[in-house]
């Protein structure tokens, strides 16, 4: 496990995934009835975004950094997001970054639970330290894919699964596929949010085939590219594959996207929506 998500928080793909993130929150806490959060690769929960390890990447200077630096001209979601992050930091100062752990934390209401799984035995430490005592919240430490068979379904039968792997292995795709299937199984009214990352959109156009053939409904796939992928040995973009999204999400996306496009690539990358299967 050498993967540490401290060298890329708040990159344009956090950005991203940490919007979607909080609408598909919004939209749960539209109701009373209590929801469950499952992040299946949490990392540490909170970020220094003054450490070592991300100023070497300066990943967050094209991701964050130009959300915040534009904030005054953002879509009313992005206003959200922005105010969330500056309720981790002092002033004008904005040097923590909070992670999905974070986030979701913050947006929980005193009948919501969440769990938060890191399989890295150091991460996970940190993550624990982060969350604090909270008896909405669980830490676990466990393998992703065992903690959605542990886990699933949730008794309060309303809520999210995150899947954000590291894509360390070269069979990460396929092993989101079976996670999907069987979690889907398990609890098939669940919103299911996987990220990956787009080198080569071939790839991921036989992932979504496959997806498509699992005959699982209401699938939904956003991708953004931050550049064209003329070389595909480069991140290009990345992308969230959504099951039962709320059905407000696509047109905030096509209000927030745009922006995005604007801000983070300077009209450079691009953005789609493709359903890969219906109701
Ligand atoms: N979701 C986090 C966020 O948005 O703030 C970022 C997570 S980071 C992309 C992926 C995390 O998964 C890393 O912290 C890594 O240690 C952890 N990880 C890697 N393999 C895992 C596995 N098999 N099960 C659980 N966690 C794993």
């Amino acid at each position: 496990m050498n993967y540490r998500h401290i060298y890329h928080a708040g990159n344009f793909a956090d950005v991203i995934k940490h919007i979607v993130l909080m609408r598909v929150l919004d939209y749960l806490k539209q109701k009373d009835k209590a929801f469950f959060v499952l992040d299946t690769h949490a990392g540490i929960g909170i970020y220094d975004l003054d450490a070592d390890q991300a100023r070497r990447t300066a990943e967050a200077d094209d991701g964050i950094a130009r959300v915040m630096a534009h904030a005054d001209t953002a879509p009313e979601a992005v206003r959200a997001y922005v105010d969330l992050v500056r309720g981790f930091n002092r002033g004008d100062e904005w040097r923590t970054y909070p992670g999905s752990p974070a986030i979701t934390h913050s947006l929980i209401r005193d009948q919501d639970r969440m769990v938060v799984n890191e399989l890295h035995p150091d991460d996970v430490v940190t993550l624990e330290h982060h969350m604090g005592r909270d008896d909405r919240v669980r830490v676990e430490h466990m393998d992703a894919y065992q903690v959605i068979k542990a886990l699933l379904p949730p008794p309060e039968r309303r809520g999210m699964v995150l899947v954000d792997p590291p894509f360390e292995v070269t069979d990460e795709f396929a092993r989101m596929t079976k996670a999907l299937i069987d979690a889907h199984k398990r609890w098939a009214t669940g919103v299911y949010a996987f990220w990956y990352p787009i080198k080569d959109p071939r790839v991921i156009a036989r992932w979504h085939n496959d997806l498509a053939d699992t005959g699982i409904p209401k699938i939904m796939a956003v991708d953004f590219m931050i550049r064209p992928a003329s070389d595909v040995t480069r991140l290009n973009g990345s992308g969230l594959v959504l099951v039962n999204a709320p059905w407000t999400l696509e047109s905030e996306l096509n209000t927030i996207l745009p922006w995005l496009v604007s801000t983070l690539t300077k009209g450079a990358g691009s953005f789609t929506i493709t359903h890969l299967t219906g109701e």
